[in-house]
């Protein structure tokens, strides 16, 4: 039966959440996220493994195997370890930079770095705020207004990474635009991932496929996160994210196969995107 490993593994996540709550001191667990750990398990999937909940509506042998899922698949041990490294406090500095408009302008620094691209309104800032949201001085600069100059902007996350909002693209992006972008892309020494956002709502946009074909020229290794998936029912949601899986599948190379959905609004997948950033820039160990 396809939903037997299912089971199996929503068993092994209910035993360890009540663990968890019996020793937060071990990794730290903030007030926010304690207060995610006492959600009904139902909801708990819902918010820390989107795909699974949703992957659950999948009931066929053959279906099971269409979302791409389990690649990545931490403990909530290692969830609740990423959330303390995305927590500011007086030893562990999270902080903005700078700015720059080209690469030569961007600040040298030595440590892993990430960053995050996709179209404008995709839902860009409001994530990256989700991801910041346990480090209130931090300031996600918008300018969004035209005529703006579009940049690059750098935040450090205490000893352990950067991470780049990169400036959204739009139709009619200008020249110098896309060269920074592209020079980033593909000359940043210590850029470890490129997180590319799609709009679950809408899906992948010519700009989308745009940005798809850039990462994959640069042989870049990327991840796809779906934004807004709060906005969508189930079924709709379902159908997008098993049509972006296709695409990922077929279309893509450099494009890690499991797919990240997630809410800025509900937070559902942000605490899983943060410990998949983690652990790719080495911050787990
Ligand atoms: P950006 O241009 O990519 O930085 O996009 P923004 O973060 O400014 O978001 C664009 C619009 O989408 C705003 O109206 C946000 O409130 C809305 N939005 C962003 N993320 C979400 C989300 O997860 N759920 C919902 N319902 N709306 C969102």
């Amino acid at each position: 039966m396809a939903a037997t490993g299912q089971w199996r593994r929503m068993g092994r996540l209910f035993e360890m959440a009540p663990a968890l709550r019996r020793c937060p001191r071990v990794y730290s667990t903030s007030p926010a996220f304690a207060e995610v750990l006492r959600l009904p398990q139902k909801q708990l999937t819902k918010v820390l493994y989107p795909l699974r909940e949703l992957a659950q509506h999948l009931v066929t042998d053959s279906g099971s195997g269409l979302i791409e899922q389990g690649l990545f698949d931490p403990s909530l041990e290692d969830i609740a370890r990423a959330e303390s490294i995305f927590e500011a406090t007086a030893r562990n500095r999270i902080e903005y930079l700078s700015s720059a408009v080209r690469l030569d302008h961007a600040p040298g620094l030595q440590q892993p770095e990430v960053c995050f691209i996709g179209r404008s309104n995709v839902g860009k800032s409001s994530l990256i705020k989700a991801l910041f949201s346990m480090a209130p001085d931090v300031e996600v600069r918008i300018s969004k207004k035209p005529g703006h100059t579009k940049k690059m902007n750098f935040f450090k996350v205490g000893k352990y990474f950067t991470l780049v909002d990169m400036p959204g693209y739009g139709y009619r992006a200008p020249e110098d635009f896309v060269d920074m972008v592209e020079t980033y892309l593909k000359e940043r020494k210590n850029l470890k991932r490129t997180f590319l956002l799609v709009d679950s709502v809408v899906g992948i946009t010519k700009l989308d496929n745009i940005a798809v074909e850039m990462c994959e020229e640069f042989a870049l290794p990327y991840v796809m996160v779906l934004t807004k998936i709060d906005k969508s029912s189930k079924g709709y949601l379902l159908k997008q994210v098993l049509q972006i899986q296709k695409f990922v599948n077929t279309q893509t190379q450099g494009c890690f196969p499991q797919l990240f959905p997630i809410s800025a609004v509900t937070y559902s997948g942000v605490h899983l995107l943060k410990c998949f950033i983690a652990d790719i820039t080495g911050s787990l160990k």
